[in-house]
């Protein structure tokens, strides 16, 4: 038998314990509620979702533990991370769930109720902010290049009065322009 030196240490853990007191059932329930989310609940954890996902490594909070945050109710901590934005809509971890849990899906649902709390990226937020303005993501400036290109020296320009109407008029137009 080891000898210790009398004083009990906790035995060490990879990741801070989640404190139960936080979580937030209604978080699993307004998921589970949209459309999107009928299977939320059949996640058995099995991480299949997660290796399918091309950028996981590059996460914290990998698919899988997404979804069971979310079942278990962690919704600041859901709804404030950086992966629910970095997400590349390619639909491999929701093609492949064997419970066809809507994994994709689900993640952006995340995005919605997150912008609607006003918790959305500063780039994402400009970007969005363009096309409330411009009627373009990007505008393409005149540029040299066009012309060794043969293109036009400058675009024409666009008539996006009815397209920024129709926008400021839907959830987006309103979340980004601060109502
Ligand atoms: S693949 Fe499906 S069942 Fe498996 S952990 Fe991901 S969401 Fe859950
Ligand atoms: S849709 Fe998002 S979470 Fe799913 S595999 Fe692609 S990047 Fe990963």
């Amino acid at each position: 038998m080891t000898e210790t030196d009398g004083s009990e240490r906790p035995p060490a853990t990879l990741i801070e314990p989640i404190d139960m007191s936080t979580l937030d059932a209604s978080f699993r329930r307004e998921i589970q509620s949209m459309p999107d989310g009928d299977e939320l609940s059949a996640c058995f954890a099995c991480t299949t979702c997660t290796a399918a996902c091309p950028i996981a490594n590059q996460w914290e909070y990998k698919p899988h533990q997404l979804i069971r945050m979310i079942i278990l109710g962690m919704r600041d901590e859901v709804l404030s991370s950086k992966e629910i934005w970095e997400c590349l809509t390619c639909f491999q971890c929701q093609e492949r769930c064997p419970q066809k849990v809507r994994v994709t899906d689900i993640i952006f649902d995340c995005k919605n109720l997150a912008a609607e709390e006003g918790k959305i990226p500063d780039a994402i937020r400009n970007l969005a902010r363009e096309l409330l303005e411009k009627g373009q993501l990007y505008v393409i400036t005149a540029d040299w290049e066009r012309e060794d290109l043969d293109l036009e020296p400058e675009l024409p320009g666009l008539s996006t009065e009815e397209f920024k109407t129709i926008l400021r008029n839907t959830r987006t137009g309103r979340i980004v322009g601060g109502e």
